[in-house]
């Protein structure tokens, strides 16, 4: 695999950058640097936008379902070098390599492979009185995506985008940006029309926030902090640009009282650790009855404790690294504020778990007793530490659940799916799981509130990446 990298993907080819800075991509895991990436301008972004806006018109009238086959190509390309892909992203991440398998190689697969059947569940022409409504990209689209997922965000953005006629500049996060040339390898054997799709790397001030600015580019589609959302929805309503956000979470799991405790509070802290916490959907929040919340506090304990951190590419590690020094200093002081605010630490805390000095690393960490207006309660950690939540009635559960300003995801647990269900529909969240309701790829994803706004992924995800034209006859 090559890590030293130092061309960009535009119109067509790899093209060296205007400059000749790069940008080091460490492993979290070592701290060691395993490899480079170019560090592009301004003057980049403009060659691979201008290239995207040449190739519109001749890819836009390209049939849909032949522009569906070539993404879905990619995924063959993706399946083919799995395992390189799943070890690669382990490096740059630190998700234990077992998960980075199924999920960081696998899911991106699966949305390739899936835009045929997907467009097949949209209808591109229908008719109103005299008009024909047809559905046409929007144009030249703008992908900004984060660190986390990398080329699962890639994916979501680009499959939907290229299927949809529209033509693509990717500007991939900067701290875990190899998985984004590997896949320009892929792209470039498929024979794609030159221009279609364009790779930029660099920082988000300069090469996101030129490409978002650019005066050719229709739409921004981005994954990432609700801060940097912010920006671009001002940059967008400055251009009237169309764009779609994905942003934070700070998701509820709700354990009603009738609710299998063991089962409910694992499959939470399980889910609320995934990634390390580096997870828009994590459930971090988990609200559990007052009456229960001893017996819900030491399931969790016994969970966090069974959780084995260290190298993600050892077999049985379930807790990898955080992404990086920024990001688990940032985690560390969230415990730290978790103690000062008076939340009661169960286990955990923000000094390096024992023997791993070496490497980001974060305890597993609980509170319980945690209020919802204390800071770890009220913001995203991205980091492994759960909050404990106790509630007095089903109504007070669903109060504290939508007190919160996102509104991505959530779970609901009880022995009564009716029960359930009823509590599910009064949380204000773009998803929501009830019983262990497992993970739904081609569901609409997306957030309430400053989650952000659009939906990816399946029929809805495509959807975002039209323009209606009502044609009179
Ligand atoms: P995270 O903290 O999860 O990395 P960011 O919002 O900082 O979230 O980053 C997500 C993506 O947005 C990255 O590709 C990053 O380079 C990009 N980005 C950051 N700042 C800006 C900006 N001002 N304009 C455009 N893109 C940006």
């Amino acid at each position: 695999m090559n890590t030293e990298r130092d061309e960009l993907f535009i119109d067509g080819a790899w093209t060296s950058p205007s400059g000749s800075q790069t940008m080091p991509v460490e492993n979290p895991t070592t701290e060691d640097v395993m490899g480079h990436i170019p560090e592009g301008d301004a003057q980049d972004v403009d060659r691979a936008v201008k290239a995207a806006a040449g190739a519109l018109d001749e890819w836009s009238q390209v049939p849909a379902e032949e522009r569906a086959a070539y993404v879905a190509k990619i995924a063959e390309g993706l399946a083919a070098r799995q395992t390189e892909l799943a070890e690669l992203v382990t490096g740059e991440l630190g998700m234990p390599i077992n998960w980075s398998n199924m999920i960081q190689a696998g899911l991106p697969q699966l949305t390739f492979g899936s835009m045929p059947d997907v467009l097949s569940q949209v209808a591109l022409e229908e008719e109103i009185g005299n008009a024909l409504v047809v559905r046409e990209p929007r144009g030249v689209v703008a992908a900004i995506t984060p660190w986390n997922y990398p080329l699962h965000q890639i994916a979501l953005k680009i499959a939907p985008a290229l299927t949809a006629g529209n033509t693509v500049v990717l500007k991939p996060s900067e701290v875990v940006p190899l998985n984004a040339f590997l896949l320009f390898e892929v792209i470039e054997e498929l024979g794609l029309p030159a221009g279609v799709v364009n790779l930029v790397t660099g920082t988000g001030p300069v090469v996101g926030q030129a490409l978002a600015e650019h005066s050719l580019v229709d739409m921004i589609t981005f994954t990432g902090s609700t801060g940097t959302g912010k920006r671009l929805g001002e940059v967008a309503a400055r251009q009237v640009k169309r764009i779609a956000l994905e942003l934070g979470g700070k998701s509820a799991n709700i354990i009603l009282d009738d609710a299998d405790l063991e089962q409910a509070v694992g499959a939470g802290v399980f889910n609320c650790y995934l990634n390390s916490s580096q997870t828009c959907i994590a459930q971090t929040r988990m609200l559990v009855p007052e009456s229960r919340l001893d017996e819900a506090t030491d399931i969790a304990l016994t969970n966090a404790q069974a959780q084995v951190v260290g190298d993600p590419m050892a077999e049985g590690t379930t807790l990898g690294p955080l992404v990086s020094a920024a990001q688990r200093d940032r985690v560390r002081n969230y415990i730290d504020k978790g103690v000062a605010e008076g939340a009661t630490l169960v286990t955990g805390g923000s000094e390096a778990p024992e023997g791993l000095d070496k490497g980001y690393f974060v305890q597993p960490t609980v509170f319980t007793n945690v209020s919802n207006d204390m800071t770890i309660a009220q913001e995203e950690i991205f980091g492994p530490v759960l909050s404990i939540i106790p509630y007095r009635d089903d109504d007070h559960a669903v109060e504290i659940a939508n007190d919160s300003q996102y509104g991505l995801s959530g779970a609901v647990w009880s022995g009564d799916d009716d029960r359930a269900m009823g509590v599910a529909r009064r949380i204000r969240t773009g998803q929501i799981e009830v019983n262990g309701g497992s993970f739904n790829p081609m569901a609409p994803f997306g957030g309430y509130k400053q989650s952000g706004h659009g939906r990816e992924a399946g029929k809805f995800g495509l959807e975002e990446f039209f323009e209606v034209k009502a044609i009179l006859r």
